[in-house]
């Protein structure tokens, strides 16, 4: 459902990512780590067009992206995001954060959003507070609601770019059950994490980057039994 094929992005003069080649099948679990500023969040964010990619090609769910402002909206209805930083609204209630992406972009009745919404919240363990404002949370809980409010659009695809490393430790564990959840129930998932007790559960596909390139691109099992890059067996050595 994902195909990039000798996708190249500059920032000015500066290659971020070099000639990626990645497929991502419908139900793969892939995870991306490497060093910081090889260019693991830039790769993912070219996904749902945060960010433009300048050559090569990248296939979304069937359909090549471009400039075409019609393909992005599809394709940010179809993908859902976690990101490090939270993003929510400050101003609207923790339900309301969470309805407004299906009431608005998905045309869903506000009764169904809402109910989808609190099983969702329920399963981050945040529906008590479903009625206050992510300003009276912590930051550990408004990432559960932004994982919740990923997963209320009902997405093919989910992205997350270490989504537990802004939490506090006891939260790490609640949010990776629920995305070891998302996992078996069959999700499509591109996960950069760091988190490699995770990784080793549950990916299939395991990517390490370096200077934005791909270095290794293997099964979990060969990725952690025997890496092929020397920088990669570095930079598990160090992390492990
Ligand atoms: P980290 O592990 O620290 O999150 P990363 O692998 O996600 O790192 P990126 O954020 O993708 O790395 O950044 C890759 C490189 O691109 C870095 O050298 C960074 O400084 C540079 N970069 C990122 N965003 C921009 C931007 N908007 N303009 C210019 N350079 C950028
Ligand atoms: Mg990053």
């Amino acid at each position: 459902v994902i195909e990039m094929k000798g996708l190249n992005k500059w920032y000015d003069k500066f290659h971020v990512l070099k000639d990626i080649d990645i497929q991502v099948r419908q139900g793969e679990k892939v995870v991306i780590c490497g060093p910081s500023g090889s260019g693991k969040s830039t790769m993912i964010r070219t996904i749902n067009r945060l960010e433009e990619h300048q050559t090569g090609h990248l296939i979304v769910d069937g359909t090549e992206m471009t400039d075409d402002v019609k393909n992005i909206e599809l394709i940010r209805r179809e993908v859902g995001m976690v990101f490090q930083q939270f993003n929510l609204f400050p101003h609207l209630s923790i339900l309301d954060n969470v309805t407004i992406a299906p009431i608005w972009v998905r045309k869903m009745p506000r009764k169904q959003a809402e109910e989808i919404a609190m099983t969702y919240l329920e399963r981050v363990g945040i529906s008590e507070q479903a009625r206050k404002f992510p300003g009276q949370l912590s930051g550990g809980q408004q990432q559960r609601v932004a994982i919740a409010r990923a997963l209320t659009m009902q997405p093919k695809i989910m992205l997350f770019d270490e989504p537990t490393s802004a939490l506090d430790p006891e939260m790490i564990k609640e949010v990776l059950d629920v995305m070891r959840e998302l996992a078996d129930q069959g999700m499509t998932m591109m996960c950069v994490t760091h988190e490699m007790g995770f990784a080793r559960e549950v990916a299939d596909t395991m990517v390490f980057m370096d200077q934005g390139q791909i270095v290794e691109y293997a099964g979990c099992n060969d990725f952690f039994n025997n890496p092929r890059e020397e920088r990669c067996k570095a930079f598990l050595d160090q992390i492990l």
